[in-house]
């Protein structure tokens, strides 16, 4: 077995279905095996992620970003062909890619404001012969304004991005209405969610659900905060470019 295979491969198939009721199939078992590959020979120059180790990367980076959209795979969200979702701060693709990888009729945006993190994922993407992403270099404040993706997609994932209201502020104006932003949290504490409970009154939002669990290899405590479109966001959301952030709202 070389140093980049996942090791315990079996194991790791029988957990995706024990925690998500899914299997990845043989061929997207086999885009993980290369993504994963892919990410390390471009982490030589650039830094996409830290997760190096095999089953980190499985754990922390493809089962993580599966987690986050279990009810779309379980099929109680439904998820139509050509739904647009986007991934607002996509890093080194994560959620991003592999959402992209086991939602093939869905198109996915993978937003980041580092032009060289985005090049990095156009050229994986195009190893992988991906063609349901569209990587995007931007800021989420300018997106949520730009009128092509404003109310526009049904999913928008964020992980490790900006605190809970900056993140809603993001998310919320390029949802449609009934769409769902997915903030991809560790701890989760009730003064957060009081202060995310105001936010999201603000820019047309509710909190939907708030789902605690834990990863499978290390136990570690995570959440999923899910935040539904209920009213179109008032226009002055989000606001310029570094103001969401210097004041959330
Ligand atoms: N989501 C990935 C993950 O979980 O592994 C990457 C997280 S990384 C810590 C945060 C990324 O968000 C960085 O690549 C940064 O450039 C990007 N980012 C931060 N604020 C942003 C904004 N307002 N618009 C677009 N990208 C942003």
């Amino acid at each position: 077995m070389n140093q980049t295979s996942f090791p315990k491969l079996p194991e790791l198939t029988a957990i995706w279905q024990d925690t998500l009721n899914w299997q990845p199939t043989p061929a997207q078992q086999d885009l993980f095996q290369q993504l994963f590959e892919l990410i390390l020979e471009f982490n030589q120059q650039l830094n996409l992620t830290r997760l190096t180790e095999p089953e980190e990367f499985w754990e922390k980076h493809l089962w993580d970003s599966l987690r986050g959209i279990a009810p779309v795979l379980s099929g109680k969200i439904p998820a139509h062909p050509g739904d647009k979702i986007i991934d607002i701060g996509t890093g080194g693709g994560f959620p991003g890619i592999p959402v992209a990888l086991v939602l093939p009729d869905c198109s996915v945006t993978l937003l980041d404001s580092t032009r060289k993190k985005i090049t990095a994922l156009t050229t994986i993407l195009e190893q992988l012969n991906i063609k349901n992403t569209i990587p995007w270099v931007g800021r989420a404040e300018a997106l949520g304004q730009h009128p092509k993706h404003r109310e526009s997609y049904q999913l928008a994932l964020l992980r490790a991005v900006a605190p809970p209201s900056v993140s809603a502020e993001y998310a919320l104006p390029l949802l449609k209405i009934g769409g769902l932003g997915i903030l991809y949290r560790g701890h989760w504490t009730t003064e957060e969610e009081k202060q995310l409970t105001f936010t999201v009154k603000q820019l047309g939002g509710i909190i939907e659900s708030v789902d605690e669990f834990t990863t499978p290899l290390t136990n570690s405590v995570r959440h999923c905060v899910s935040i539904k479109k209920v009213k179109y966001t008032p226009k002055q959301y989000p606001r310029n470019v570094g103001v969401p952030g210097q004041k959330p709202l």
